[in-house]
């Protein structure tokens, strides 16, 4: 382990906090994974670059971390407050397809996006659907307890049953419980405004494609009560880093919250790890809207997927950050010079291994402070320009890279350009004094067979008085 104190910013005492998992050397760590009724779009992306760079760390510094994410293949409901349809539903009724399709499709795209943005896949990555009867017992039990209720025929969170309900909101209860009672479509089963579904069946949502038997009739599960049991499934009932973007604060983990403490009877996570918003000049970036920017279009537009990885390390994944194609110009020009950069170091030289262990060090201390990603670049660029050996230099661009996964490391495996000049050189020399000889013989076929050769090969021959000269066609 590398001798670093991490901080991290938890939105349960919203305070920055040292880290200290319930394990030592080992974290548990979960992620809400993507709704799969459509691309991701860059907002939810930046979510994921962060949460990948956390994890990223906690594993530089020497944590064996295990990372769960789910995929929300049902239940998640265009309204977060349990209204509107099923969003996988929507979707497949737009794109005139089954809802397993739609998933299928949508979570290939969601994987292929991230392998782009060089985003690790997590450790164990599970669709909502596979896990219907762990759904079940969970809220088996919760019903059991008296913390859960049958109305309408639909299984229902009480919250009134909890002495605290709002543990991670940052807003105040009362201007929570306005922005509930204003949910204009209630559902007029609840109990209390602020209950949630954990299982439908009769309901309003009757054209629901995808359906499973359960004690309390055919249905299916809410949206919340996956994260808790997917979690639990994989890393037990205590978790370290629970992550996810701002928005899924309140209601979506608020109420996983709920349902988990009420289920197990103890603290379930210690650490909320939450990425703010992406904002385009219009507000949130959201797929409601309509519009919305994807890694596909980006790329289409000409710019490399790094320049966005690059564009979301550069701040501070707590501060908003508004996208702006000025914004991406430049950042595109900063990662064109920093892989130049990278690209003109030279094997030369011993490692120091000093020098080394005071940078990778230093980039740590840099992470370690609440993922401070911009601090953790500006240590980057202080050590290029640093004066040991380019094979030290070297040494930490790989080791940073574990981190920052920018693709610098194609940078080193790349010929640095002076190296591919002067190859060139020696090459088209030597196949222009086989062609003067293939003329001084007559052999004006391989004369020409060599032009052609050298032609293929982006060189343009002249051939002048003073004898033939080469240029490299743009
Ligand atoms: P979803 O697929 O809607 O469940 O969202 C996937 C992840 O993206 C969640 O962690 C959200 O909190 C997060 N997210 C949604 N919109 C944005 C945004 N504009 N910027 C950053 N993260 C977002
Ligand atoms: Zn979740």
């Amino acid at each position: 382990m590398l001798d670093v104190k991490t901080s991290l910013y938890n939105t349960l005492s919203k305070k920055i906090e040292e880290f200290v998992p319930n394990e030592e050397g080992r974290v548990g760590m979960y992620t809400c994974g993507p709704t799969v009724y459509h691309y991701a779009h860059i907002g939810n992306l930046r979510s994921y670059i962060m949460e990948d760079v956390l994890e990223k760390y906690l594993r530089y510094v020497g944590y064996d971390v295990k990372r769960v994410m789910n995929i929300t293949d049902v239940g998640h409901l265009t309204s977060d407050g349990d209204t509107g349809e099923d969003k996988m539903l929507a979707g497949a009724k737009r794109e005139h397809k089954s809802v397993m399709d739609i998933a299928r499709f949508y979570t290939d795209a969601f994987m292929e996006d991230c392998r782009k943005l060089g985003i690790k896949k997590p450790d164990v990555v599970e669709p909502a659907t596979n896990c219907i009867p762990e759904f079940i017992h969970m809220i088996e039990v919760l019903l059991e307890k008296g913390y859960a209720y049958l109305s309408g025929e639909n299984v229902y969170f009480d919250t009134s049953k909890l002495a605290q309900y709002y543990v991670l909101s940052t807003q105040n209860e009362e201007d929570l419980k306005v922005g509930v009672r204003s949910d204009v479509d209630e559902d007029t089963n609840k109990k209390n405004k602020t209950d949630f579904v954990l299982w439908f069946t009769k309901s309003k949502f009757e054209n629901q494609e995808m359906k499973w038997d359960s004690p309390w009739g055919i249905g299916y599960p809410g949206w919340h009560i996956e994260c808790s049991c997917i979690s639990m499934k994989h890393l037990g009932e205590y978790m370290d880093i629970h992550c996810g973007g701002v928005d899924n604060i309140f209601p979506h983990h608020t109420n996983e919250i709920a349902q988990s403490e009420s289920y197990t009877g103890h603290k379930w996570c210690n650490y909320w790890f939450h990425v703010n918003h992406l904002n385009t000049k219009n507000g949130k970036m959201s797929k409601s809207k309509g519009e919305f920017l994807t890694i596909s279009l980006l790329e289409e537009k000409g710019y490399d997927p790094m320049t966005y990885r690059l564009f979301c390390l550069l701040s501070h994944y707590r501060k908003p950050l508004e996208f702006s194609w000025e914004g991406l110009d430049n950042v595109a020009l900063t990662y064109d010079k920093l892989f130049k950069r990278v690209k003109n170091l030279s094997e030369e030289g011993p490692v120091d291994e000093t020098a080394y262990a005071v940078y990778e060090k230093r980039f740590a201390e840099a992470l370690a402070n609440d993922i401070n990603t911009s601090s953790a670049i500006t240590v980057l660029y202080d050590m290029l320009k640093e004066n040991f050996t380019d094979a030290t230099k070297r040494k930490l661009v790989v080791r940073y890279e574990e981190v920052l996964s920018l693709g610098l490391t194609r940078a080193l495996e790349a010929v640095p350009e002076e190296k591919v000049d002067s190859e060139l050189s020696a090459y088209v020399e030597r196949m222009l004094e086989e062609r003067k000889a293939a003329k001084k013989e007559k052999d004006f076929a391989r004369a020409d067979e060599i032009r052609d050769e050298l032609s293929a090969k982006g060189i343009i021959l002249k051939d002048t008085r003073e004898g033939t000269v080469w240029e490299k066609a743009n």
